[in-house]
């Protein structure tokens, strides 16, 4: 086995002090795709392939001010860091929240570049944001907050050279601001945000694309095992976006899905979950799950986590960073569970994973599972470019399509060099090949 994955991760070390998410992504990467790497690695030495794409070909910081609703200015840092353009423009969210810095946003755009890859579209991958809490703001200053972060940023993106996404603390209200402000200050009405409204250039199933496409290539995997979905019971952790729409889509294709949780506690309907009242509580209300048993008497809910103890078939974690852990993944192979299949980003740790793996559970990770969002916001950028909207069935049955290429694509990249089966091996290596492939047919850039 060569030194060389070893030397580019002590480099990164080096050149990014006090970066430990960066480092982390990096060294979670790069160690599965030893495989590969050793393979070719006199060429990819020659050429300092892994030098080069641990390295983003561009990272800005500038300085926000803001007045807030007392007068007083604020200031906040704003980040945008453009990774890798080898397959197309730039494309990864805008986070707004306290923890944001330079390691949270170059971890989350390094793995944006494979995630992206994966699609089959023609994206490359960035990632942005600000230390920015829009919690407990007024709407006058969030949008004074926007502006100013988009008169910088402006200069750096375009439909054509990067195109920001929504993320952790930017929603439609942020997104709605922050394109306001390109045109103004630009003049250009183009596609250079996405998660728009609907009513200025934003794309139907946008928001069910989450959700619906975890459940298009858990449905997919199933049927190459000659299962499927119908009658299966899943169990969801999460009540926003991705949850909402991955129980909805689970239990149109047959399988009863028997929880789901929110920051302060958890639902176990033994009748599965009503997603009528679920949307009500949580998207029109903006409620706690508390509410859920006036909808259904039938329910238990609970304080705290508890999600992962209850036994079932299929396990999708769909809440937040590191909510499944040994303890959980112990639970869950104890009561039988064959799937975990990630809808949040890293909601699983690292030694869960392997515990999952290792006791033989499938594991579908994050970077392969849950990118039916970014593909679906790479199909409103063509829409915008070519200045239609398609209906909602056209672009579903496009996520459709996409979810399943991309199931087969990690298979086959999984079992061509030996690891049949285990798709967080597969999942980076399909994704880093074509981006390797496009890197090298552009020279050395
Ligand atoms: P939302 O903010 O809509 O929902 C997050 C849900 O998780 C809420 O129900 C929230 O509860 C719950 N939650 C948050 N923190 C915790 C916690 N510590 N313990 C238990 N529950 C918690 O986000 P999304 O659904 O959009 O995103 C969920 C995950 O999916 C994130 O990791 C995101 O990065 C990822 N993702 C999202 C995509 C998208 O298109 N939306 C695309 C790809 C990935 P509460 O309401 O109480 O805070």
């Amino acid at each position: 086995m060569s030194n060389y994955v070893d030397e580019v991760i002590e480099l990164v070390i080096k050149q990014n002090p006090g970066e430990p998410e960066f480092h982390q992504a990096v060294k979670e990467v790069l160690n599965s795709l030893r495989p590969v790497i050793d393979a070719n690695e006199e060429k990819f030495r020659r050429d300092a392939l892994l030098e080069r794409i641990v390295n983003p070909e561009r990272q800005i910081k500038f300085r926000v001010p803001w007045v807030d609703d007392k007068g007083q200015v604020q200031v906040n840092s704003g980040y945008r860091i453009q990774f890798n353009s080898s397959i197309g423009p730039y494309k990864g969210g805008i986070r707004l929240h306290p923890s944001v810095n330079f390691s949270i946003i170059k971890f989350l755009g390094f793995e944006q570049v494979f995630k992206n890859s994966l699609t089959g579209l023609p994206i490359g991958g960035g990632k942005g944001g600000s230390d920015f809490d829009p919690k407990g703001k007024s709407d006058r200053e969030v949008m004074a907050f926007c502006q100013s972060f988009m008169t910088e940023l402006c200069k750096h993106i375009g439909a054509d050279t990067d195109v920001p996404a929504g993320d952790i603390g930017t929603g439609a209200r942020e997104i709605g601001y922050m394109f306001g402000q390109y045109k103004r200050i630009r003049n250009l009405y183009e596609g250079v945000l996405t998660g728009k409204g609907l009513s200025y250039g934003g794309s139907l199933a946008r928001t069910e694309a989450t959700g619906y496409g975890l459940l298009y290539i858990v449905e997919e995997l199933l049927k190459c095992k000659g299962d499927s979905l119908v009658g299966k019971t899943a169990v969801v952790s999460g009540a926003g976006n991705v949850a909402i729409y991955a129980i909805e889509k689970a239990q149109q294709l047959g399988a009863k899905v028997v929880t789901c949780s929110d920051s302060t506690g958890w639902v176990y309907d033994p009748d599965g979950i009503d997603v009528a009242a679920l949307k009500e509580i949580k998207e029109v209300k903006r409620a706690r799950l508390t509410e859920y048993k006036n909808y259904r008497p039938n329910s238990e809910y609970h304080e705290g986590r508890g999600v992962w103890t209850i036994k079932c078939d299929i396990a999708l974690p769909c809440a937040t960073q590191n909510e499944l852990n040994l303890d959980d993944a112990k639970a869950l192979v104890a009561n039988g569970t064959k799937v975990v299949a990630e809808g949040a980003n890293m909601p699983t740790t690292l030694e869960a994973t392997e515990y999952l793996q290792s006791q033989g559970v499938t594991f579908l990770p994050g970077k392969a599972s849950n990118a039916g969002g970014v593909a679906t916001s790479a199909l409103e950028m063509s829409q915008n470019s070519e200045r239609l909207s398609w209906s909602f069935a056209e672009v579903d049955a496009k996520l459709k399509d996409i979810m399943v290429n991309l199931f087969h694509n990690i298979d086959n990249a999984a079992k061509k060099y030996g690891f049949e089966g285990n798709y967080v091996v597969g999942a980076n290596i399909a994704g880093f090949e074509k981006v390797v492939d496009a890197m090298t047919a552009q020279g050395i850039v």
